[in-house]
């Protein structure tokens, strides 16, 4: 079947992958595949707005892309590569920044958000954030961007720079990106309060052995008005049960909706079952995981193939641009 055109998606280099990143986006971007040529970046340069080190920049960017591959990205077809070995992406961020006003980048919800999480820290990368990230989108010619509700003010963001820019330079050489919408669940973590994440410890991660799997799933907050195994719940309010609809069969997920209204199923019996179906369904994951981590370099060929079918689109698109600028030619 002819594909649609061509998707375009970072992610931070966050390490070794945990379910709230698997359900939120990598089973999308799996998804996406059949339908779209996809560009999947692991964005270093945007990371280091916030990181304090850079020590496990390599290995994290190592372990995410590893996570990918076993989870079904096809690099075969698909261009997974590292933001920072693509330049160019730098230089369209800088020519981007020109048709950008500057306050409507400090008025973006999200820049409020991390300068309020990073008070000491506020540097202009972090102002310029969502003009990389056009720069990101745009380099690739990308026609969408699988993005969630919460992240259509960036994509509004990006297609209004590629009117600026297009308006400004009298060119129609950059390509608004479409929103791909999609529906990102948001994954609570095992204190069934907050957004997984690994920051915050509250993360169950997907090559973690199994014994390690149940540890945390027997950690998880259930619905806290159930103090005694006496008490009925109610599995509407429980992370447990949310979990359960996605990995446990119809009949389970229906017999703990009945029996724990009834107080039938206790909360460690039902965390137990929960704990035996995530590790089934992740155990495919985990073997090829750890079949391709036997060779060391496997990862990082897909990253440099990435990098190098990246690279042929990226320096066209700026050929392209600078035309369209006027600037001179070499
Ligand atoms: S029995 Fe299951 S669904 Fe009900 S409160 Fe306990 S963990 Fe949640």
């Amino acid at each position: 079947m002819p594909k649609k055109g061509r998707v375009f998606s970072g992610a931070r280099p966050t390490g070794r992958q945990h379910l709230g990143n698997y359900l939120g986006a990598i089973q999308n971007y799996i998804a996406l595949q059949d339908e779209y040529h996809c560009v999947y970046c692991i964005v270093d340069i945007h990371a280091l707005t916030t990181v304090d080190t850079t020590e496990d920049l390599v290995q994290n960017t190592y372990e995410m892309a590893l996570d990918w591959l076993a989870a079904g990205m096809r690099p075969e077809e698909t261009i997974i590569f590292v933001q920072s070995q693509v330049p160019e992406v730098t230089e369209l961020h800088t020519y981007l920044s020109m048709v950008t006003p500057l306050g409507k980048l400090t008025d973006l919800p999200t820049f409020k958000e991390k300068a309020r999480m990073h008070p000491h820290n506020i540097n202009y990368g972090l102002v310029g954030y969502p003009v990389l990230q056009t720069a990101d989108i745009v380099l690739y010619k990308s026609n969408a961007v699988p993005v969630g509700m919460d992240q259509a003010p960036h994509l509004e963001f990006a297609r209004e720079t590629v009117r600026s820019f297009n308006y400004r330079y009298n060119t129609n050489v950059l390509i608004e990106p479409q929103m791909a919408a999609t529906e990102y669940p948001k994954v609570l973590g095992i204190d069934g309060q907050q957004k997984m994440s690994k920051s915050l410890d509250n993360h169950i991660e997907l090559a973690a052995k199994p014994e390690e799997t149940t540890r945390r799933v027997m950690q998880m907050v259930t619905d806290p008005q159930r103090m005694k195994r006496s008490d009925p719940g109610n599995p509407d309010i429980c992370n447990v049960f949310s979990m359960h609809k996605v990995f446990s069969s119809a009949e389970e997920v229906s017999m703990v909706n009945v029996e724990c209204r009834r107080a039938g199923i206790g909360c460690v019996q039902c965390k137990q079952l929960f704990a035996r179906n995530l590790n089934q369904n992740l155990e495919p994951f985990r073997t090829r995981r750890a079949e391709l981590a036997k060779d060391p370099d496997l990862v990082w060929g897909v990253l440099r193939d990435g990098q190098k079918r990246a690279s042929a689109i990226a320096q066209q698109t700026m050929r392209e641009v600078r035309e369209a600028i006027g600037l001179p030619k070499p």
